[in-house]
């Protein structure tokens, strides 16, 4: 290779720069999607196990009614039973006896059935509110999905994009100097993406730290390529160039 200047050096590096800060947003937008579909994906599973919570509610609720009326239907055997011994008996002692007992299993009876009119209003408020939660579930999994497909369309297009920026990448690779092209991939890799940074007034466009008049003296002299003290990326004046 010819020797390059190191103005020529420096625009190589800005465009080589404008591709690779592509590439990082590409990058980071391959690393942030996944984890923005698994949050959609916690918010859709918690409403569906609110749901399902109402779901066994409701079947608690029913069997519990199940077994109120199994008891009913037990009570009223014991009146009917009791009914009939009401005519064997002989003292008049034992029939109060067994009218008391009776009327205790009516009693019984009644408490029964008003627990089971409860469970059945119980039941229904329920599954009014599985009915409108089943409508919400379905309708957060539709919006779920279509931004989950969504994003993973943008995905599939920012890993096509990042291809195409890396054949460019490598084309101009060989246009530049191994040991400025060193130098600037190794302060990429540490420093997000951005290697080498505009001069803004008299800060760093990079970390926008002060930069001493002397250094930008020094950039301005095209010999060498300058890096800020603070964060170690490459400097340059962009009406200079
Ligand atoms: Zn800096």
């Amino acid at each position: 290779m010819a020797q390059i200047s190191i103005r020529d050096q420096i625009r190589r590096l800005i465009d080589l720069q404008k591709i690779d800060s592509d590439i990082y947003g590409l990058k980071e937008e391959l690393t942030r999607k996944p984890i923005l579909i698994g949050e959609l994906k916690e918010k859709f599973e918690k409403n569906k196990a609110h749901l399902n919570e109402l779901e066994e509610k409701l079947k608690k609720i029913l069997l519990g009614r199940k077994s109120l009326e199994l008891e009913l239907k037990g009570k009223e055997d014991e009146h009917l039973k009791a009914n009939t011994q009401l005519s064997q008996i002989k003292t008049n002692k034992e029939y109060q006896a067994k009218i008391a007992e009776m009327e205790h299993i009516r009693a019984d009876q009644s408490i029964l059935e008003e627990k089971i009119l409860i469970a059945y209003d119980e039941a229904d408020a329920v599954g009014r509110e599985i009915e409108k939660e089943r409508g919400v579930v379905a309708q957060e999994e539709k919006r779920y999905l279509a931004q989950k497909n969504e994003m993973e369309d943008q995905m599939t297009l920012a890993q096509d994009r990042i291809k195409v920026l890396e054949s460019q990448r490598k084309q101009i690779l060989p246009d530049i100097d191994p040991h400025c092209l060193n130098r600037y991939e190794r302060v990429l890799m540490h420093k997000s993406g951005l290697a080498i940074a505009r001069l803004q007034g008299n800060s760093c466009g990079g970390c926008f730290m002060n930069v001493t008049q002397q250094q930008i003296n020094t950039i301005r002299m095209h010999d060498q390529l300058v890096e800020c003290e603070m964060c170690q990326r490459i400097l340059y004046i962009e009406d200079d160039l």
